[in-house]
């Protein structure tokens, strides 16, 4: 991310310091409102493809589902480009941590029912 002096190519609101993302100049409030717009559209239909969900109860289902979206939201845009739900291989229950493994295409994680990954 870089700073620039401009203005916001979502809102037109003149900014000190934004962020570039994809070539555009967006301010944090746009770049906050863009993202959460992506968690809330972000629904079971976007994973039931990957390897491994129907193997997970309803339960587990819902863990992924809700700490893969804090997850996402914890990154940058282009952080987060390596991570949508069309990168995840594999989720698998671990029995031993009591976590969903979550395998994207360049790297893994537990992700674990109170809400946190590692
Ligand atoms: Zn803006």
């Amino acid at each position: 991310m870089k700073m620039n002096n401009e203005n916001c190519t979502v809102c037109g609101e003149y900014l000190i310091a934004g962020s570039i993302i994809d070539e555009k100049i967006i301010c944090h409030e746009c770049l906050t409102e863009e993202q959460q717009g992506l968690m809330n559209s972000l629904n079971k239909s976007d994973v039931s493809h990957v390897d491994g969900y129907f193997s997970l109860t309803e339960e587990q289902r819902n863990l992924f589902l809700t700490v893969y979206k804090k997850h996402l939201s914890g990154m940058g845009t282009v952080m987060r480009q390596n991570f949508m739900p069309q990168q995840i291989k594999e989720v698998k229950y671990d029995d031993t941590e009591k976590t969903v493994n979550v395998y994207f295409e360049s790297d893994w994680f537990h992700y674990a029912s109170d809400n946190t990954w590692y």
